[in-house]
């Protein structure tokens, strides 16, 4: 089984070396696609790009069918020509996009959410996520479409399907029309509530003709590897939906029992 979402030191915030990558994965029976951060609006020079020439030659000896090379890629709509480019013209197994900025501020930022309910941000993105896949219909898989629980400061930080069903809907059903994937981001798993609530984003997802998950633990060091696959296996058996992972950016069904 596949974990499709890993960041090593080629990723601005990751100071994993790819020998502890392998390593932790081959304790844990994993096999591993690599997504380096690369967001080419990040205002600050040099910050969560990487050179995509270097990487391919660096990681390229160790490059075989239990570990693949991939990207994680922000996406912002003013420049999906751009990231496009970068998505096909180099040599990826896999494509994620991502949305990590809402306006000019990193979701992970304080100013996002100043002065502002939590009921404008999350509108706000989920508008831009809906924007983003219309934007970049290559993309193989959409990463943690909570990513934004994560970082907003608001006491109930959770998603809820049934107060944004509008937006979310719309979101999958772009998903299904580009034969976009949609991520299990294993990160928030751990946590009760949170697994409930992506359930019902997942079970729609399925209800609204979506067949496809991949799972990612979005690590930044070994430990992660793998983090709450348990919970991400029971979101795919609860919803029947199938997880994959991608190489020479085509879909093959991962088999969850090795
Ligand atoms: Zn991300
Ligand atoms: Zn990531």
């Amino acid at each position: 089984m596949f974990d499709t979402h890993i960041h090593t030191t080629f990723s601005t915030d990751s100071k994993m070396k790819l020998e502890e990558a392998i390593s932790a994965a081959k304790e844990r029976d994993l096999s591993l696609i690599i997504t380096e951060h690369m967001d080419i609006n990040h205002p600050e020079e040099g910050q969560f790009v990487f050179d995509t020439d270097e990487y391919f030659s660096s990681y390229g000896e160790y490059r075989n069918s239990d570990l693949l090379l991939g990207i994680e890629l922000g996406l912002t709509d003013a420049y999906s020509e751009a990231n496009g480019r970068i998505a096909n013209e180099n040599k990826f197994d896999y494509v994620l996009g991502s949305l990590h900025f809402l306006g000019n501020y990193d979701i992970y930022f304080p100013e996002v959410y100043v002065g502002r309910s939590k009921e404008d941000v999350y509108i706000q993105y989920l508008q831009d996520v809906y924007k983003n896949i219309v934007a970049n219909q290559y993309i193989d898989s959409l990463g943690h479409i909570d990513y934004i629980c994560r970082y907003s400061p608001y006491e109930d930080k959770e998603l809820y399907y049934s107060e944004y069903s509008d937006l979310i809907d719309e979101i999958l059903l772009a998903l299904v029309k580009y034969d976009i994937a949609m991520e299990v981001n294993a990160r928030r798993l751990s946590d009760k509530k949170a697994l409930e609530n992506l359930l019902v984003i997942y079970k729609r997802f399925y209800e609204l003709g979506g067949r496809y998950v991949t799972i990612g633990s979005d690590s930044h060091y070994p430990q992660a590897i793998g983090m709450n696959f348990g919970n991400a296996k029971l979101i795919c058996q609860e919803t029947s939906l199938k997880p994959v992972y991608f190489k020479e950016r085509t879909m093959i069904i991962d088999n969850l029992e090795v």
